[in-house]
């Protein structure tokens, strides 16, 4: 894992498109574990996510249309909120990941996005 620079990270959110994401978070802050949102993956990307997180994707966590919407908070939301709130990682495949933060939501999105790599 490689973290990203303030700036990396918003010309990452830039480059996010439906067609580049992997997977997408959607919670309340505090914790990703799963307690407090949900993780949910594209298709296309189900087997890829299932190893990266070192056990299989289920069914019910299968969601395309559900993805591309929270990646679409996530893109909107940095865009108001604070550099604090926002932040960029290379995950162990090379893929930038980047979360933000608002008041009352943690957002997390992966991409297939290999420029930071
Ligand atoms: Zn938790």
């Amino acid at each position: 894992m490689k973290d990203l620079t303030v700036a990396e990270t918003r010309r990452a959110i830039a480059s996010c498109r439906a067609e580049t994401v992997t997977h997408a978070y959607s919670g309340e802050p505090g914790c990703a574990c799963g307690c407090k949102g949900d993780w949910l993956y594209m298709q296309q990307y189900r087997e890829h996510c299932g190893k990266e997180r070192g056990y299989p994707v289920r069914d019910d966590e299968v969601d395309d249309a559900k993805v591309k919407l929270v990646t679409g908070r996530a893109v909107i939301a940095s865009s108001w909120v604070e550099d604090r709130n926002v932040n960029g990682w290379v995950d162990k495949s090379g893929f930038v990941n980047f979360a933000v933060q608002t008041e009352t939501m943690l957002y997390i999105i992966g991409t297939n996005d290999r420029s930071f790599a």
